[in-house]
């Protein structure tokens, strides 16, 4: 038996909308991760089961070793097809935000929604989620969005319905967010969840070579180049830093989602509690940072890098060149670290 932690009141008031809604557009974050698409196509298969019209819309593009997910197929991107997201917006009833926590997280969707009057629900792990949606299900205590939408298919009564393709998506998403149940793995629900996810089907062990060994060998070289000569150890602050180019990733035939994971690599080396991944793209350097124990990544992601996230696991932006970057951090993190 689960613990009853989302609200019995926002669970029936969430209920309720999307069962009187026969369109429903359910949105996630830019660079889309496993829980990103994991948690929305869970919510889309079980919708779908009560015959409804749902649909998955992303800002930008996700993963290719995140193609193979069930209903996959079926999502419309932002910056590949923006009339269709637009078309499907305009007449879309709910909308339903999953694993963000403010409107800039949607990139360029932000203004498609921005004036629609359908209602909107947010389902989110995120801390301090900002003002924008009707009806809030936060739950930071719970380690990702799919096992959010997991406990509402629950408690809504439907986990006798849900199939195998909603549970396989919705281990996707617990499994990326735990680095396969490395970190924020502790709580004991977890485990009683994934056995009810077997009972439906899904091949654990599958899914996580479809995930994790699914590398390229352009994209295992560049991992070799990264960690050989783009990794600086600062001791004294027991920090990794790696950075990346756009000049550096020219020979290695760069896919989305090549870079997902280099950044907690150096969290292996004893010693190491706090990693930083600095990565150019053609306007700006995205940053990614992960961290152990009580190192708040979030805190400097939202202090020096416009960013946030969760306490170990972090994101932000930077206008500038690489070098500036490192310099920001370089000067600012001895603030938080005495
Ligand atoms: P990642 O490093 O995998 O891109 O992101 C790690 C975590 O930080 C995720 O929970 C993600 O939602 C959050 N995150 C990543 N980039 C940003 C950002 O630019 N702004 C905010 N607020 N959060 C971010
Ligand atoms: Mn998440």
């Amino acid at each position: 038996m689960l613990t009853k932690i989302l609200d019995e009141s926002l669970l029936q008031k969430a209920k309720h909308v999307l069962e009187s809604a026969n369109k429903v557009a359910i949105i996630s974050h830019t660079g889309p991760d496993g829980d990103a698409l994991g948690s929305t196509l869970a919510l889309a298969h079980h919708l779908k089961g009560e015959g409804k019209d749902a649909k998955v819309l992303l800002p930008d593009p996700f993963p290719g070793f995140l193609t193979w997910l069930p209903g996959a197929s079926d999502i419309l991107v932002y910056t590949v097809e923006p009339e269709a997201c637009a078309a499907f917006l305009k007449t879309a009833e709910v909308l339903v935000f999953i694993d963000f926590n403010q409107p800039s997280r949607m990139g360029g969707l932000a203004d498609c929604v921005a004036d629609l009057k359908a209602k909107t629900i947010l389902m989110d792990h995120h801390p301090h989620p900002a003002d924008f949606a009707h009806i809030v299900l936060s739950y930071p205590q719970i380690a990702s969005s799919s096992e959010i939408v997991f406990r509402y298919i629950c408690r809504t009564g439907s986990f006798d319905v849900m199939t195998s393709d909603c549970a396989i998506c919705v281990y996707t998403g617990m499994m990326t967010d735990t680095g396969a149940f490395t970190f924020n793995s502790n709580n004991e629900e977890m485990y009683y969840i994934i056995s009810q996810l077997i009972r439906k089907g899904i091949d654990k062990d599958a899914i996580y070579s479809q995930v994790y060994n699914t590398y390229t060998a352009d994209r295992m070289r560049l991992m070799g180049l990264v960690l050989h000569e783009r990794l600086q150890v600062w001791e004294a602050f027991r920090t990794a830093v790696i950075t990346l180019s756009l000049k550096d990733i020219e020979p290695f035939n760069y896919q989305v989602g090549d870079t997902e994971g280099f950044v907690n690599l150096p969290l292996s080396i004893d010693g190491v509690d706090f990693s930083v991944f600095m990565r150019e793209e053609a306007d700006r350097i995205k940053l990614s940072f992960r961290s152990k124990g009580s190192f708040p990544a979030n805190k400097v992601a939202a202090e020096l890098f416009d960013g946030g996230g969760h306490l170990n696991a972090a994101g932000g932006e930077f206008k500038g060149s690489l070098d500036e970057a490192v310099k920001r951090l370089e000067e600012r993190l001895p603030d938080f670290i005495l």
